[in-house]
């Protein structure tokens, strides 16, 4: 395999909102910078909030599709293709150390490519997803993650895509009333989160979901919430930890991404 291969770093991207991928706005322009200061990557493995259900599945499609899951958009959101390869090498390696089950069935959602078409815009970089298994608790998650990270000193980077806040019920109901402000809890849980990743407290960030009133507020369901604990996990403490994008769209939505390494 691959000679030179620099120790990767891990990312977790807040995705938000699918129009990311198309819109010319300030978290698209975040996501182009963050790209552009990453090493080349050999292949990107992706842990998105959007394959959440029964299973730890990893796709092993080397054509993987375009997967449109969201309804209500622009039709060019629903003609973004992003095509890059996908890697059987990969997928098996995946699977070698996670345990996880191979499907040839799955594409990559939008949690991948919407951040994916403006960190990696050439799409000539393999690309396989990883799914989150409902059934896992917290700290499961972070074990799954620690297995991944022999895959940084193989030119491969870990990407988590969710979001930090994500309670999409109080995020429409403000863009409805034109209420553009953050709520507390959503400001004292970002807080949180970032305050936990910044002295790399495992225990703690395991803790604040279910664990918290705020985390609970913050995730009404955990498929967002439970990508960071992957990244989380495949960091370790010579990483040093930064927040390349914070900040909340759409009010309470947090578009916190943090690097590792
Ligand atoms: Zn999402």
């Amino acid at each position: 395999m691959e000679q030179r291969n620099p120790r990767m770093p891990v990312l977790f991207v807040g995705h938000g909102s699918p129009m990311n991928a198309i819109e010319d706005n300030r978290w698209s322009r975040a996501f182009v910078k963050l790209g552009n200061d990453l090493p080349p990557a050999r292949a990107v493995l992706c842990v998105s909030a959007h394959w959440y259900g029964a299973g730890t599945l990893v796709t092993t499609d080397e054509e993987p599709r375009t997967i449109h899951d969201f309804g209500g958009f622009p039709h060019q959101l629903y003609e973004v293709r992003y095509a890059a390869p996908g890697s059987l090498e990969l997928a098996r390696r995946v699977a070698a150390l996670t345990g996880a089950r191979d499907t040839a069935e799955r594409g990559l959602d939008h949690g991948c490519w919407s951040v994916l078409v403006h960190t990696h815009p050439r799409a000539d970089v393999p690309v396989v997803q990883l799914g989150i298994d409902a059934g896992l608790a917290p700290e499961e998650h972070v074990a799954l993650g620690r297995a991944l990270a022999p895959l940084r000193d193989e030119g491969v980077l870990i990407v988590g895509s969710g979001n930090v806040t994500h309670d999409l019920r109080d995020a429409f109901a403000r863009v409805r009333t034109g209420d553009a402000s953050t709520p507390d809890w959503a400001l004292r849980f970002d807080r949180a989160v970032a305050d936990a990743l910044a002295r790399r407290d495992v225990a703690a960030i395991v803790g604040l979901w279910p664990g918290t009133a705020d985390g609970r507020r913050a995730h009404p369901t955990p498929d967002h919430w439970l990508p960071l604990l992957y990244a989380v996990g495949a960091s370790d403490a010579q990483d040093t930890v930064t927040f390349p994008i914070e900040g909340f769209d759409l009010g309470s939505l947090s578009m916190r991404a943090v690097r590792f390494g």
